[in-house]
């Protein structure tokens, strides 16, 4: 590893119970991509090939909420290896879409999506997918959150401003940080 590398900010990001669409609002960020690479190392995300969560995250960037125990185990994993949490869009934050099954029976809900259509039927999900949580959970009910970063998505602007002032060590005032950024 050379030794700009080893000074670059530890960059990772992370999926759990939401659409992608926060982080394809990442990938809007354009030419700060750019810049981005400069001051960061990518070590874990879904938008490359990672296989295990590493030690020593400086920045997380979180998508989705909590749903499943895998995402349970996952979202704890990421705290303890992690200098800074950040729950990325209203799915993390608040736990928004993927909570409106918090309404609805978990079994009947698998059986539903799992076993009835035509394509599969009489299939028993048990066993398929992770357990289910009995209700689908904001990043910050399971593990304590250092930075909230609204929107469904938020805008690429203000996720550029963010991981800014976060990699600079700044304090974190978006929208100075997106006035001089944007
Ligand atoms: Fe998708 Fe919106 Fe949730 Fe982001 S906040 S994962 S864009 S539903």
């Amino acid at each position: 590893m050379s030794e700009v590398e080893t000074e670059k900010i530890r960059l990772a990001t992370v999926w759990l119970s939401g659409c992608s669409g926060c982080h394809m609002s990442l990938l809007d960020m354009d030419e700060h991509l750019l810049e981005l690479e400069k001051a960061v190392r990518l070590v874990f995300s879904p938008l490359a090939d990672h296989k295990r969560f590493p030690d020593g995250v400086d920045v997380v960037l979180v998508e989705g909420a909590v749903a499943n125990v895998e995402q349970l185990a996952m979202a704890r994993t990421i705290r303890e290896r992690s200098r800074v949490v950040v729950a990325l869009g209203d799915c993390a934050v608040t736990g928004n879409v993927p909570s409106l099954r918090n309404r609805l029976d978990s079994d009947a809900l698998l059986r539903a999506v799992y076993a009835g259509g035509e394509c599969v039927p009489g299939l028993d999900p048990k066993g398929l997918v992770p357990k289910l949580l009995p209700s689908v959970l904001p990043l910050h009910r399971v593990v304590s959150v250092d930075v909230f970063l609204p929107g469904c998505p938020p805008d690429a602007q203000s996720i550029w401003a963010a991981v800014t002032a976060l990699i600079r060590g700044e304090p974190l005032n978006l929208s100075e940080a997106m006035r001089r950024f944007g």
